[in-house]
C-alpha cells in the first residue's frame, strides 16, 4: 500500500475510534446511578457458579465483604469454599437433602429452607457487600423455597447490597426483576464426549 493510502487508513481508522469513544464517554456519563446490582447467571452452559464465585472473589478482593449460599449439596467438595472460608466469607450449604439424587420432598424442603433463612438474613445485613444464592433457581422449580419470598427479599435488601443468582431455567420473574441477566449457552461440554468431572476445574 502506498504512504498516502495507508495514512488515509489510518485516519479512517482515528474518525471511527473517535465516534466509538464519544458514545462510550455519552454511556458512562448517563450511568449514574450508585446501587447493588441484582444479576442472574442462567443457562444450560459451563460456567455459571464459577462466574459467582468469580465476583465473590471480585469483591473480597476490594475488601469488601461476601457471603455464599448453596442451594445444592455437592457431590463433591467445593474448591471455592476451601479457599473463601479461609478469608472470612460465610457459606450456608444445604447439609442434608437436595442433591440430583434424592426424591424425598419433606427433606429437601426442610434443607432448603434451612439455608435460605440464612441468607434471608444476609438480605437484610448492609454489611454484606454481596450475596451469592448459587442454585437457587432449582428450588424456585421445585417449590422448596416460595418464589415471590425471594423476590420481596430481594427487591428489599439493602441499597447497595449486591445479589448474584445462579442455575439453569431461572424463573422469569426472577429475570425481570434482575439488573444483569446472562445465560450461559452450552456449545460443547467435555462431559459429553466422555471426560469425567475435575477437581480443580469443574468443583
Ligand atoms: P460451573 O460450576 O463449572 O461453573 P455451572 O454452575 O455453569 O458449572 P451447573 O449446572 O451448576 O453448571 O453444573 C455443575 C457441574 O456440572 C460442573 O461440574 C460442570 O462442569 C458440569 N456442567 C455444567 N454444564 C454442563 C453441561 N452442559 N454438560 C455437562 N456437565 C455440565
Ligand atoms: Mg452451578
Amino acid at each position: 500500500m502506498s504512504d498516502s493510502g495507508s495514512k488515509k487508513n489510518q485516519e479512517k481508522h482515528q474518525q471511527r475510534q473517535q465516534k466509538v469513544k464519544e458514545q462510550v464517554d455519552a454511556k458512562v456519563a448517563s450511568a449514574d446511578k450508585v446501587q447493588g446490582i441484582f444479576q442472574v447467571i442462567t443457562g444450560n452452559g459451563k460456567g455459571k457458579s464459577t462466574s459467582g464465585f468469580g465476583t465473590v472473589a471480585r469483591c473480597v478482593g476490594h475488601g469488601k465483604q461476601a457471603a455464599v449460599a448453596q442451594f445444592i449439596k455437592g457431590m463433591w467438595e467445593c474448591g471455592e469454599r476451601n479457599l473463601l472460608e479461609k478469608v472470612g466469607v460465610p457459606f450456608a450449604v444445604m447439609k442434608t437433602g437436595f442433591t440430583w439424587e434424592t426424591q424425598n420432598r419433606e427433606t429437601d424442603t426442610q434443607a432448603a429452607q434451612q439455608t435460605w433463612q440464612q441468607a434471608k438474613a444476609w438480605l437484610q445485613d448492609d454489611s454484606i457487600d454481596l450475596v451469592l444464592l448459587d442454585e437457587l433457581t432449582y428450588m424456585v422449580s421445585y417449590d422448596y423455597i416460595d418464589l415471590e419470598e425471594v423476590l420481596h427479599a430481594i427487591a428489599n435488601r439493602p441499597k447497595m447490597q449486591s445479589v448474584i443468582v445462579t442455575g439453569r431455567g431461572a424463573h422469569r420473574k426472577l429475570t425481570e426483576l434482575a439488573d444483569t441477566v446472562s445465560e450461559v449457552r452450552n456449545v460443547k461440554h467435555a462431559f459429553e464426549s466422555g471426560v469425567k468431572a475435575l477437581e480443580g476445574f469443574d468443583f
